[in-house]
This record gives structure tokens, C-alpha cells and sequence, in this order.
């Protein structure tokens, strides 16, 4: 089995509190990895810790068995560890073309600001137009983002962290805020990612969990609680207990 990524008795204080309790997290590749929790219980902070947003207290965070505990965020994108952009904070002006001409060029090392020349713009703007038909996002590719339906934001979201072409692609929350009959097709685009793509989720809505996931690691009080397949989960009695609330 070949671990994409790992954390070791992974720690993150704030204050004297622990949000991250020694957390040794091993996620094969081509996995697609949930991760569960109620609220409170830290998932947020280790996907930031995973994603180098926070940096640990002590542990460390490896990824395809390299240790990348020290690096900046942009460096880990650059070694293949993507999440989805924030489009609200980052992109609401632009169209989902234009991010994901941006996206391209982040990936081409062109960097957020410098995505000229302009001898390259026409061939980015046609793999970013392809990516966008790919996406289902065709239409919409000349409107602003803010202006979306929210299902189409978060399907851009995933699709510009897609487009950097991640070997290990984090996916917090994708189908927050997105109406019931639309969450599906949201995840959808990441099922057809090729299988070796590793995939972590961090998501509330069990039913999405439980269609999507190959295995599921449980946190609770910022401790890995329980890990295993979609059925030793959905039957775990401790599980429902913390989780589920039955
Ligand atoms: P989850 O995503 O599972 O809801 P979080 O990772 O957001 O959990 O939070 C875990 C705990 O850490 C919470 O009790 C939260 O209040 C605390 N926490 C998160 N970020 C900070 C911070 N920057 N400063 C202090 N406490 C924090």
C-alpha cells in the first residue's frame, strides 16, 4: 500500500488548548478519505495544518512519504496538495474563466499576478475553456463567480483546484450551503478524477459521506477516534454515540 499522505502524532495547541491531540492520520493513495467529527472536534485545523495555513505545535505532515511539515502553503500546491479555493474571498470579481486561467498559471508557475506572457494566453485560455466544458461550467464562464448559483461556485471551486492537477486534493466541506437535490452533482466531478488522485473529504452530510467514501477516519475532542470502512463506521456504536447522537 503507498501512503499519500500522513501525519505523525500530529499537535496543535491554542493556548493550553488542544485542538489537534497527537493525530496520526494514514491516507493511501487513490483513497477517498472522509473525515468526520462534530463540530468542534478539529477537523478544521488539520486540514489548515495539512495544508501548511497553520503550522503545528509538534508532529509532522508528510506527503507521498517527504516531509513537508516546514513548507509554505504555495510550495506544498506546487508538490501536488491541493484544496479547493475559497472563491468567495479570492475570485468573487472574476469569471470562471478567468480563475481558471489563474489557476492554470499558478500551476505553470506563471503565479497569481504574472500570467502573462501574452505568447501563452491563448493556449491557457483554451485548456481553462476545456476544463470548464469538463465541469459542466461552459455557460456560465463569462459571468462573474459572485454572481452563480450557489451549486456552480462550489463545483468552480473544486474544479480550480482540479485544474492544478493535485495527486492529493483536499475538499473541505464542497457542498456546504449547496440545496439537497444539487449536492450529488457537486461531488460528482470527483468521481470521475482518475484513481489515482487522492481524494480527502470533510463533510457533515452523512449520506454524502457514505456514497462518496472508501474509508472514514472519525475525530472527536481533536483525537482520532475511530477509523475504518463505510460499513465498520456506519455501524460503529461508539461512533453514533459521538456522532451521531444515538
Ligand atoms: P471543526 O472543524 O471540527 O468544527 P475546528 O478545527 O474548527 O473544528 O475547531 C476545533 C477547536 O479548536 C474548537 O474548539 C475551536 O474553538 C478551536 N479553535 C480553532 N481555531 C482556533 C484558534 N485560532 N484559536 C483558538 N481556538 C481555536
Amino acid at each position: 500500500m503507498t501512503v499519500a499522505l500522513e501525519t505523525r502524532n500530529l499537535v496543535k495547541r491554542f493556548g493550553a488548548f488542544m485542538a489537534t491531540n497527537d493525530v496520526s492520520l494514514s491516507v493511501r493513495q487513490g483513497a477517498r478519505h472522509a473525515l468526520i467529527g462534530p463540530n468542534g472536534a478539529g477537523k478544521t485545523t488539520l486540514i489548515n495544518l495539512l495544508t501548511g495555513a497553520l503550522t503545528p505545535s509538534s508532529g509532522q505532515v508528510l506527503l507521498g512519504g517527504e516531509d513537508i511539515t516546514n513548507l509554505p502553503a504555495h510550495v506544498r500546491v506546487g508538490r501536488g496538495l491541493s484544496r479547493t479555493f475559497q472563491i468567495n474571498q479570492l475570485f468573487g470579481d472574476f469569471t470562471p474563466l478567468e480563475s481558471m486561467m489563474l489557476a492554470i498559471g499558478e500551476r505553470e508557475g506563471h503565479g497569481w499576478r504574472a500570467w502573462k506572457p501574452l505568447s501563452r494566453d491563448r493556449e491557457v485560455a483554451d485548456e481553462a475553456a476545456q476544463l470548464l466544458e469538463r465541469f459542466r461550467l461552459v455557460d456560465t464562464m463569462g459571468v462573474p463567480t459572485a454572481l452563480l448559483p450557489y451549486g456552480k461556485q462550489r463545483l468552480l471551486e473544486i474544479a480550480l483546484a482540479i485544474a492544478t492537477r493535485p495527486r492529493v486534493l483536499l475538499l473541505d466541506e464542497p457542498a456546504a450551503g449547496v440545496p439537497e437535490e444539487e449536492r450529488h452533482e457537486v461531488l460528482s466531478i470527483v468521481r470521475e478524477l482518475p484513481p489515482d488522485v487522492t481524494v480527502v473529504l470533510i463533510e457533515h452530510d452523512m449520506d454524502l459521506v457514505f456514497s462518496f467514501a472508501d474509508r472514514i477516519s472519525v475525530l472527536a475532542a481533536g483525537s482520532l477516534f475511530a477509523e475504518g470502512t463505510v460499513e465498520e463506521i456506519s455501524k460503529d456504536r461508539h461512533v453514533k454515540a459521538i456522532y451521531l447522537g444515538e
